[in-house]
């Protein structure tokens, strides 16, 4: 069966290395590019991806479905460490339905991710390569430093993603649920009130508060330590390697 090798670029710097890490050693038409739209990104992804589709000549498939906000209100629940809901159905799902799509038209994916051993303690012994659920997964820079990424991108004359340069240490949500305390006073004014209005309505839906982070934005905006104030991994790495 001819493979196809299904990338899921999230924006970040980790998924566009291993686009391009992936772009040196195969033929083009055997790379598959996803992007798994969550509807609660920075704006700034987005132009990310058009500027990667236009600098690579390749496409990426802006996967939609429901949005964050919406799976919010439809379950009447905002994900949290012990409820994460979010990464299973705005990407897992979605990427399995990815997979099932290419075994039924005959190919055999093979699911490339960007983790890290690097990243955190608890992908410290990530391996190459594994398998889950019959596919297999590679993880090529599974080993691979920091500098390393971004020299693959300095290697291709290709810019990272400017949320960096703003002091954000992962791309994905805007924010996310596990986002670092430090993170918390990058926000942007329209982010913040986005927060907020979610979190009246899913309130008022519910009946009772219930608030993004363990605190309501504004209280997180207050403290100076909180939640996360170690800035801890707390990520919400699905099998497929997403979340970054
Ligand atoms: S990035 Fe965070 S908020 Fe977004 S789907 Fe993953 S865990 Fe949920």
């Amino acid at each position: 069966m001819k493979k196809k090798y299904l990338i899921s670029l999230s924006g970040g710097k980790d998924s566009t290395a291993v686009a391009l890490f992936m772009l040196e050693r195969r033929d083009k038409s055997d790379l598959v590019f996803n992007y798994f739209d969550t509807g609660w990104e920075h704006p700034s992804v987005y132009s990310y991806l058009d500027y990667l589709e236009t600098s690579l000549k390749i496409t990426i498939n802006r996967i939609g479905g429901i949005t964050f906000e919406e799976l919010c209100i439809k379950e009447r629940y905002i994900p949290n460490y012990t409820a994460r809901f979010c990464t299973r159905i705005l990407k897992h799902e979605k990427s399995d339905a990815e997979i099932k799509k290419y075994i039924a038209a005959g190919f055999n994916p093979i699911v490339v991710t960007g983790v890290r051993r690097a990243e955190s303690p608890s992908r410290k012994n990530y391996q190459s390569h594994r398998i889950y659920n019959g596919v297999k997964i590679l993880q090529p820079i599974a080993y691979w430093t920091v500098e390393e990424v971004f020299a693959i991108h300095k290697k291709h004359n290709i810019k990272h993603n400017p949320l960096y340069d703003k002091g954000w240490s992962r791309v994905g949500c805007y924010p996310c649920i596990f986002a670092k305390q430090s993170e918390i006073g990058l926000l942007e004014p329209w982010a913040i009130q986005r927060i907020r209005k979610l979190e009246n309505k899913v309130s008022e839906i519910r009946g009772v508060p219930v608030t993004f982070f363990k605190e309501d934005i504004d209280s997180k905006i207050r403290r100076s330590s909180g939640f996360n104030a170690l800035g801890l991994d707390l990520g919400c790495l699905n099998p497929y390697g997403q979340c970054e």
